[in-house]
């Protein structure tokens, strides 16, 4: 099963009840066995099941009854091969994967009462690494939803040169449609409509090969897609998609009646950058719609961005120290964010 599916590995809703759940080392330690064997430890090596020895000086490694070989809680997870306490890493973890506007370096080390700079600089990073690397898979795959898909500018605000539009980046988003099931609490104005997953990317310009192959990236063939009317957008049919174009979209009304979920994602995404210091960098706006995204997409279920930042999670959304340090993953920086 997955782990993120596991309710026994349970989700702390408050600092308290975070302390209480993971209030040592050894607390840790027994999550992330507990994370990956949930029916009892199975050794990697020799393949024989039952309780394995733990030494209490080494909280993250188990060692085998039988062939007595040592295992590795963090292999694989972003705490590999790192000398800070498991519970250090856990507390940062959630400590990022709270705090939407993102942290310093300096506030981090101070929050995590770490005596080295160095060693808050490089949790921070890895953490991040794993917030700003994109999502892999297409979204709009469930029956039933479609997918909104539109352009915005954002950011342009340069310190003395006022807002003009020449420093604003086009950004490309596409979000999944979904209804709230009959019966529950409905906002009327949405007509019970409320936001799945998004995607975001940085666009060059307005033509079809852009906001097209965008597009293509992002949403699985055969999806029902909702734009305006622009020209951009009008090839997406012949491209395998069911496409819907809506006239008028300049009109409030009609924006709000027939995209009203994409343009609410544009407004959180641009109150969010106006949140991180002054602004974002064009160089540096591809991570940070990265980090939005992964916070985004998992606003419902706090715990998995902190499993996910662990890389504990499992599945196609955890990065793994092999992943995240291999040559073929190069590691995005946000100055704006988090450094
Ligand atoms: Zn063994």
């Amino acid at each position: 099963m997955d782990v993120l599916d596991r309710t026994d590995l349970a989700f702390p809703q408050s600092l308290p009840e975070f302390q209480q759940l993971f209030p040592d080392d050894a607390a840790c330690a027994a999550y992330l066995e507990r994370a990956r064997w949930g029916d009892g430890f199975v050794c990697p090596h020799c393949s024989v099941v039952g309780e394995p020895f733990r030494i209490a000086t080494r909280p993250g490694v188990l060692t085998c009854r039988a062939c007595r070989r040592q295992t590795g809680l963090t292999v694989g997870t972003v705490m590999e091969r790192r000398h800070t306490p498991l519970s250090t890493w856990f507390w940062a973890a959630y400590l990022v994967a709270s705090q939407t506007q993102g942290m310093s370096a300096v506030q981090f080390q101070r929050q995590l009462g770490l005596t080295r700079y160095e060693t808050a600089f490089g949790i921070l990073h890895k953490l991040r690494a794993g917030m700003v690397r994109p999502d892999q898979d297409r979204i709009g795959a469930r029956a039933g939803e479609h997918v909104e898909v539109d352009e915005t500018y954002v950011g342009g605000r340069t310190r003395g040169e006022g807002r003009g539009v020449h420093h604003k980046t086009l950004v490309t988003a596409a979000v999944e449609v979904r209804h709230r099931e009959p019966g529950t609490a409905q906002d009327k104005r949405k007509d019970g409509r409320y936001a799945g997953r998004v995607r975001l990317s940085t666009a060059t310009d307005r033509s079809a090969a852009s906001l097209c192959g965008f597009v293509e990236s992002a949403v699985m063939p055969g999806a029902l897609i909702v734009t305006d009317d622009w020209g951009g957008y009008a090839s997406l049919r012949k491209r395998g998609y069911d496409h819907h174009a809506i006239a008028e979209c300049g009109d409030p009304e009609v924006a709000e009646e027939f995209m009203p979920i994409i343009h609410l994602v544009f407004s959180n995404l641009k109150t969010w950058l106006n949140g991180i210091h002054h602004g974002v960098s064009a160089k540096h706006l591809q991570a940070c719609l990265n980090e939005f995204t992964f916070r985004f997409n998992r606003r419902f279920y706090p715990f998995n961005a902190f499993r996910s930042l662990l890389g504990i999670a499992g599945g196609a959304n955890a990065p793994t120290y092999a992943e995240l340090y291999s040559g073929d993953w190069r590691h995005p920086t946000c100055s704006g964010c988090l450094h």
